[in-house]
């Protein structure tokens, strides 16, 4: 199997059910899952749900889930990369799968961006970047990916995953975390205040004040109580705040 591709497949069965309990506590009209491979998790989805479009790149796993699920009216194979796939095409749905580690920004990323249209993910990732999207400020981990998730949704690290888990076993630990998207009245256009949070979290170790004078110049930002501070140490509110006050809007 080329490893390029992230493909470490999940054997442990217990783990499959936490994660498609997780994903689907009852019933869910439709599901996005992501890098379906060989069909395990797959399997378990079906159970749950009225709905799901399976999305896997490799041609080989593709043609054996073929095989597997031949004649299930309710799976859709979408043989694609998830990157090039317009998750918001099926209308709402939940979203979840045991990801290719070389993609878990980016889907995260997408996956937030279906916002109404996302009704919960549920995903293994590596345990570091479980860590980072879930970290309180001030924390080693708390960081661009931790305040931009939030901007979209509650995150939580519901459970650790070993490499044994998996054939065959990555390098790093794994994780499963859960996102909730915000109520829709609180998910406003989030553009504005991602491209204000990669400004200030430009340089991790930086004051505001040096990541911020390049675009706001130095007066506006000297003027705010939260110049000589770094972004790690603001949560999502305080960010907002600041911006408020630099931009007037
Ligand atoms: N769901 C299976 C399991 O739990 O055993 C496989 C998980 S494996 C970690 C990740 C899967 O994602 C692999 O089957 C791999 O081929 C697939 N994959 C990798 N890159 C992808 C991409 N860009 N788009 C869609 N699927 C991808």
């Amino acid at each position: 199997m080329p490893q390029k591709l992230g493909q470490h497949f999940l054997r442990r069965p217990a783990t499959l059910e936490k994660i498609a309990a997780a994903a689907i506590p009852e019933h869910a009209d439709q599901v996005i899952e992501i890098g379906a491979g060989e069909g395990v998790l797959t399997e378990r989805l079906l159970e749950r749900a009225g709905k799901v479009y399976a999305i896997e790149v490799d041609p080989e796993l593709v043609a054996r889930l073929m095989m597997r699920f031949r004649g299930e009216p309710r799976l859709k194979i979408v043989a694609q990369d998830v990157l090039a796939t317009d998750l918001t095409q099926w209308g709402r749905a939940v979203v979840t799968g045991n990801l290719p580690y070389y993609i878990t920004s980016p889907v995260i990323e997408r996956t937030l961006a279906m916002g109404k249209l996302l009704e919960r993910a549920v995903f293994l990732i590596q345990k570091e970047v479980a860590e980072r999207v879930t970290a309180k400020p001030g924390s080693r981990d708390y960081g661009f990916l931790t305040v931009a998730t939030q901007l979209h949704a509650h995150s939580k690290l519901l459970f650790k995953v070993p490499p044994g888990a998996f054939s065959p076993p990555p390098r790093v630990d794994s994780a499963v975390i859960r996102l909730d998207p915000l109520p829709a009245n609180e998910l406003g256009d989030p553009t504005p205040m991602l491209a204000f949070l990669g400004l200030c979290f430009k340089h991790k170790r930086k004051t505001l004040r040096n990541n911020l004078a390049p675009i706001f110049g130095r007066e506006t930002i000297e003027s705010q109580p939260e110049a000589g501070l770094r972004a790690e140490q603001l949560t999502l509110e305080q960010f907002r705040d600041l911006y408020r006050r630099m931009t007037g809007g």
